[in-house]
Parts: C-alpha cells; sequence; structure tokens
C-alpha cells in the first residue's frame, strides 16, 4: 500500500516501526497500532488519498483516521489502518482580518501558535482548552473543545463561522450556514454534495420531534453527533454544527474560519479553599449570583501533586520568574496552616473592562466569602494569579509523564449532570469509586457547570483492570443518565465511550446518527468505531499495558 500511495502522494508516507508505534497512542489509555502514517503536504494529497482508498477499500478493508496534536483522551486520533497527520505541513495561518475578529486558519496549527497571532490583536478563541499548549485546531474543531471560558462563552460550535472539508467522494467543500434558497440549490445539484445536503435536510425534518427529545439537558455535550443546532434560530441550515465535534467520522478538516472575541482588559481571581466538598453545590450556586467568568477547581491529590511536581512548573521559567513562582506559594502554605490543607480549590475569575466593577464584584464575592467562614483570597495580578491556572491546566498533563509503575487511565474523565443535581449525584459517584480501590484518582473541573475531569492512577500490569474500568464505566454512565447528564460535555466519545451511547440516548436517536453517518460516509472510510460501530470488546483488546 505504502509504494502504491507514494506514487501520487507529495508529502510523507511511512511504516517504519519506531513511528507507527508513536502514531498508536493519544492521550487515552488505547494502544492501536496503524499500519501507515501519512502527512499531507495540502489537500490535492487528502482528495486523491480518498480517491485511492475509495479505489482500494473493497479488497484491503482501508481507512483513514485524521490526526492533529494527537491529546485526544478518547482514543479518537487512534486507527489500525491509516493515520493522517495534519501538523507537519498543514498548520498555516491563512488570513486574519483582525478588525472584523475572523481569522482562518489549517488545522494542523498548534493552538500555542494560533494564540499568539490573536493574542497580539487581544482577541482570543475562548473555547480553548487545558491543553492549550499541547493540542492543535483540528482536534479542537473535531472535538468540540471547552475550557475554563466556556461557562460563560460556550464551546467551540459557536465560533466556527465555516469549514473546509474533503468529504467521502475525494472532493473538498466549503461549509457554512445557508439560507433557505442557498439549501434548495445545494439541493437541486445532481452530485454527492446534493445528495448529502437532501438526505440530511430530509433527515432532520422527518425526525425533529426525535431530535429535540434527546438532547441532553446540560450546558455542554460532545456525546454523539450534535445534530440539534443544524437548523440555526435564524432557520439557516448550518452543517458546521454536525461537523463540529464529529471527532473526523465525516471527513478530513483542511480549514476552518472562526469568530474571534476580545480579550477583557482586567481579570482578578478569588480562590477558595474547601475542607468539605458537601458544600460544593450550595456554594456554586451562591458563587453564580456574582456572574464570575469561571468557576474552576482541583481536588487535594492535585494540589499535592502539583508540590511534587513543582521542578516541572518551574523548567521554562527564567531565574526571576522561578522566585517569583515559588514565593508565590507563602499566602497559600499559611493559609493551610490556619484553616487545614484544603479538599478542594475553588478558583473563581472575573473579568472586565472596567477596573472598578471588576474590584468591585470581587470585594463583594469575598465578602460573601468571609461571611460564610470560608478561607479565600485574591490573588495578586501577575505569578499569584498564574500559579493556580497552572496547577488546573497541567496536573492531568504532569500525571501522565510522571508516576512510575502507574498511569493514567481517562475513561470516566469528562462526565457533566446539571450542577443543582451535584449534591445528590457526587456522594452516589463517591459510592461507585470506593468500592475501587484500584483505582486512586484527581479531580479537576468545571465546577459551575457540573462537570468534572476524574482521572484515576492505575498499575496497567494488574490483570483485574480492564475488568474494574468497564464495570466502572457501566455504573457510572448509568448513574449519568439517570440526571440526563452527558457522558462527554468536551472530550468526545472516541473509542472508550462510544459503546455507552446508548446510556444516553434511545434506539431512535442512535438510528438517526447512524443514518447521518452513513450519509456522510456510504462506505465506512472515516475513522472507523468512533460515534458509531464502537464496542466493549475492542476497549478490552486495547487497553495499554
Ligand atoms: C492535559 C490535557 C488536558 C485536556 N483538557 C481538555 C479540556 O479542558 N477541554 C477539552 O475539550 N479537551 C481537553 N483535552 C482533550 C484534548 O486535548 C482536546 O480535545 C484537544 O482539542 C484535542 O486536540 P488535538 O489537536 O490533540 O486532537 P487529536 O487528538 O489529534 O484529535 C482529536 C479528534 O479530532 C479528529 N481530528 C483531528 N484533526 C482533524 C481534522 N483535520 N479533520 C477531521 N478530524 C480531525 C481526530 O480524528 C480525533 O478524533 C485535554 C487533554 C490533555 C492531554
Amino acid at each position: 500500500m505504502k509504494e502504491e500511495i507514494q506514487k501520487f502522494f507529495k508529502g510523507d508516507v511511512t511504516d517504519e516501526k519506531e513511528t507507527l508505534l508513536k502514531y498508536s497512542h493519544d492521550a487515552s489509555l488505547f494502544e492501536v497500532i496503524p499500519k501507515l502514517v501519512v502527512s499531507p503536504k495540502d489537500s490535492e494529497d487528502i482528495k486523491n488519498l480518498i480517491k485511492f482508498v475509495n479505489a482500494n477499500d473493497q479488497i484491503n478493508k482501508i481507512s483513514i483516521t485524521a490526526r492533529s496534536a494527537g491529546t485526544d483522551m478518547s482514543g479518537g486520533p487512534l486507527n489500525e489502518s491509516i493515520i493522517l497527520d495534519f501538523t507537519h505541513y498543514m498548520n498555516k495561518l491563512i488570513f486574519f482580518d483582525a478588525p472584523n475578529f475572523n481569522i482562518t486558519v489549517q488545522p494542523g496549527m498548534y493552538y500555542r501558535d494560533f494564540e499568539k497571532i490573536v493574542a497580539e490583536k487581544k482577541l482570543m478563541l475562548p473555547s480553548f482548552p487545558a491543553s492549550k499548549d499541547l493540542c492543535a485546531i483540528g482536534g479542537i474543531v473535531s472535538n468540540n473543545s471547552g475550557g475554563e471560558k466556556s461557562l460563560v462563552y460556550g464551546k467551540t460550535e459557536k465560533y466556527v463561522e465555516s469549514l473546509k472539508i474533503v468529504l467521502a467522494d475525494g472532493n473538498e467543500y466549503i461549509v457554512k450556514p445557508l439560507t433557505q434558497k442557498e439549501l434548495a440549490e445545494k439541493i437541486e445539484l445532481n452530485t454527492f454534495e446534493g445528495d448529502l445536503y437532501k438526505k440530511l435536510y430530509q433527515l432532520i425534518m422527518e425526525n425533529r420531534q426525535i431530535i429535540e427529545e434527546a438532547k441532553p439537558n446540560v450546558s455542554k455535550n460532545s456525546a454523539g453527533y450534535y445534530i440539534w443546532n443544524v437548523i440555526e434560530t435564524d432557520g439557516k441550515f448550518n452543517l458546521c454544527k454536525l461537523i463540529v465535534g464529529s471527532q473526523g467520522t465525516f471527513g478530513m478538516v483542511t480549514g476552518v474560519t472562526f469568530r474571534l472575541v476580545p480579550i477583557k482588559k482586567y481579570s482578578r481571581l478569588l480562590v477558595v479553599f474547601l475542607n468539605d466538598m458537601k458544600i460544593l453545590p450550595d456554594l456554586v450556586s451562591t458563587v453564580m449570583k456574582f456572574t464570575p467568568e469561571s468557576v474552576e477547581s482541583y481536588d487535594d491529590k492535585t494540589l499535592k501533586l502539583a508540590e511534587q511536581f513543582l521542578p516541572d512548573f518551574l523548567k521554562n521559567k527564567n531565574f526571576k520568574q522561578k522566585i517569583k513562582f515559588l514565593w508565590s506559594f507563602w499566602p497559600d502554605l499559611f493559609m493551610f496552616l490556619r484553616s487545614g490543607f484544603p479538599k478542594l480549590v475553588l478558583m473563581i475569575e472575573f473579568t472586565d473592562d472596567n477596573e472598578m466593577e471588576i474590584n468591585k464584584k470581587l470585594k463583594n464575592l469575598k465578602t460573601e466569602m468571609d461571611r460564610l467562614h470560608l478561607p479565600n483570597r485574591a490573588a495578586r495580578i501577575g505569578a499569584d494569579e498564574n500559579k493556580y491556572w497552572e496547577i488546573r491546566r497541567d496536573s492531568f498533563n504532569l500525571l501522565r509523564q510522571h508516576v512510575k509503575g502507574k498511569r493514567t487511565a481517562p475513561f470516566i474523565d469528562d462526565v457533566i449532570v446539571r450542577p443543582e443535581f451535584l449534591s445528590e449525584f457526587l456522594p452516589k459517584l463517591n459510592d461507585i469509586l470506593k468500592d475501587y480501590p484500584e483505582l486512586e484518582y484527581t479531580i479537576a473541573g468545571h465546577a459551575a457547570s457540573g462537570n468534572f475531569h476524574i482521572i484515576p492512577l492505575v498499575d496497567m500490569h494488574n490483570p483485574k483492570i480492564p475488568q474494574v474500568i468497564l464495570e466502572v464505566s457501566e455504573k457510572v454512565y448509568d448513574l449519568v443518565a439517570k440526571y440526563h447528564g452527558s457522558n462527554t460535555a468536551e472530550h468526545n466519545d472516541g473509542i472508550i465511550r462510544t459503546p455507552y451511547l446508548y446510556k444516553m440516548y434511545n434506539a431512535d436517536i442512535l438510528e438517526i446518527f447512524k443514518k447521518v453517518k452513513n450519509i456522510f460516509d456510504p462506505k465506512g472510510i472515516f475513522n472507523p468505531g468512533k460515534k458509531i460501530g464502537g464496542d466493549k470488546k475492542y476497549i478490552r483488546e486495547h487497553i495499554t499495558h
């Protein structure tokens, strides 16, 4: 296969063992070894590759899985056939119209490079994930990522204005919101694209009630196909809504145009230290009355890890920054001595263009926390507040890299229920987990939206682990379903959660998802086993040791 592809492919094609092994992992607990890794130079390469796969799929069962930075926690960019890596060549800025808050980039651009470009004009893509220093645009879009600012700004789907995508017929298309007239023109086309619009429109119109009733009752959801908002409130038909979050199961995204938002001039952080997790739900509803932009949290185990891995936090800092960083821990140590080591650290951030206004908000919340006798402090601007953000964002990554003999095993890493259910949901979740001493876990997350990242650390050589993972998943997703939540708010289904979609969705909507996949990808050449068709046996067989 390699030699045949090399005949028409301008980019790199390799089947070297070392490369295959590198691409057999993402940030999930899986190992899936591909046959080939390719890095396209441009869309032409991708179009030709898809045509080649179409011509050969009967004989070899070839499929293609897109990969950007490979930080997915669900196994999304893993496949036994061809992996197509966007980061080598397709990583360029195409167009930046800062006055109109618009930017077009290729999917292989790392978010850290993207952030530099837009931040210079005081703009941001507010749905950036905690992995912002590691991940790339293609993954952010294809997972419908969200992060610390999603409480106010929502997830990536809100900011994608248009997409370029190579579909199953091997042609590249622009996808954007269409008026009824534009949609009618598309439907008239006697082509793959025309057929796609016609069938999808029909499917959605014929099943509007089933679709509406199946919508999870939470503020963030990456499970299944995001079919709810394809017909927008202004009547436009917007397939971007469906493609964003589809984990590369519809085609290869080759370009993305985002709407950006201005960065507010001022931000202030109040940190509250909780010794009792039980008060969290009530506390969150109190805090929300003060209209913060972010309410993030991490637990005592995360805090201990930060202490243990202090040298890693210092690594990329110069001498002065190191001193400032270390010095910034004094007030916390003092507070811990006075009030005890906290069980949970709650970070509440306000942003505003008016300095007086932001100081007022901070002061009012601080007064309320003092009234409730909750230890708290307003972080000083700079190193002091940055350290909380660094711990919140980097803890999972440090955990992945460091703990000898054990590894991170994300599998119930992204559950969400409505915040008002947290006081019932969290103790029940805890009851499930306490029966499994094999799972030592950390919790961090987006407390105000009810979305928690529970990351167990396990000894993968323990033969009981695959069974434990399957058993706990079963119980936790049953619990999530009871509260009409979602198995995944941000991290998506991938290999690890696709087999549990049936716990969230009824048979009718699962059938609609299948039909949607079939319309986009009739031969099943894009990222098999994700969103549609995964099974628990595959999970068991591909857990890495
Ligand atoms: C430390 C850490 C923290 C994290 N925090 C968050 C968080 O706060 N919020 C969050 O949402 N996620 C988080 N994640 C998960 C992950 O980092 C994000 O989902 C990220 O956006 C994935 O980007 P990526 O470039 O690494 O994508 P990849 O892992 O390369 O791919 C992700 C999925 O997108 C598909 N894909 C990639 N590029 C394309 C393309 N061009 N066309 C079609 N499909 C494509 C892949 O097939 C795969 O299914 C975290 C991960 C880590 C390791």
